[in-house]
């Protein structure tokens, strides 16, 4: 496999503007859920370095769990079907839940993920998501807390991959083949 430096790799979010906007989304949802209980679901695996710098932005105590769900496979365009590879297990029925996705492209995901974990009754549902694509009505599909607007660019790094690669850049980056 090539290094990513030799695609045409056009870096579109340097480390210090995601952390800036990861520490202000903390400090959001410091603001929001006041000391009521809060349980964090970082959706697999995209999310993983997402979810642990914005607990560690989260100055509190709070409950961290993971659910894995295979939409895109090894393509890089959206199957359509959503399914669930592991679920997560904290109880979250007195707790208000906050899932925690790295991108909302079509939204679908999103949407299986909220009717999934809405079944378990938490007090309150809402998502964190470090990119939304700017075709997605924020408010219509209630995207409570994102960091960034992107285009239709298919971007790799700080947890989102190309066939299972780049997860491990520090930046964010227009992957293409
Ligand atoms: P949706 O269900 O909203 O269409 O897609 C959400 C999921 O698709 C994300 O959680 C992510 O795993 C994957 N995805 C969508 N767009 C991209 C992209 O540009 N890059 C990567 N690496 N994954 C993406």
């Amino acid at each position: 496999m090539k290094p990513l430096n030799e695609y045409n790799q056009r870096i579109l979010l340097q480390k210090d503007e995601i952390d800036a906007a990861v520490r202000s989304m903390g400090q959001r949802i410091l603001e929001d859920y006041a000391d009521e209980p809060l349980t964090l679901i970082g959706c697999l695996k995209g999310s993983f370095i997402f979810m642990a710098d914005l607990v560690r932005a989260i100055h509190r105590p709070l409950h961290i769990d993971f659910i894995e769900v295979s939409s895109y496979g090894n393509d890089l365009s959206s199957s359509g079907n959503v399914r669930v590879i592991k679920d997560f297990k904290h109880p979250v029925q007195d707790s208000h839940v906050l899932i925690v996705e790295d991108i909302v492209d079509t939204g679908l995901t999103f949407d299986f993920l909220f009717e999934h974990i809405w079944l378990k009754k938490p007090r309150s549902l809402e998502i964190a998501a470090l990119l939304v694509r700017n075709s997605v009505d924020l408010e219509e599909r209630s995207v409570k807390y994102h960091g960034f607007t992107i285009g239709d660019e298919y971007v790799v790094g700080y947890g989102l991959d190309a066939a299972g690669l780049y997860r491990n850049l520090n930046h964010v980056a227009v992957f293409e083949k």
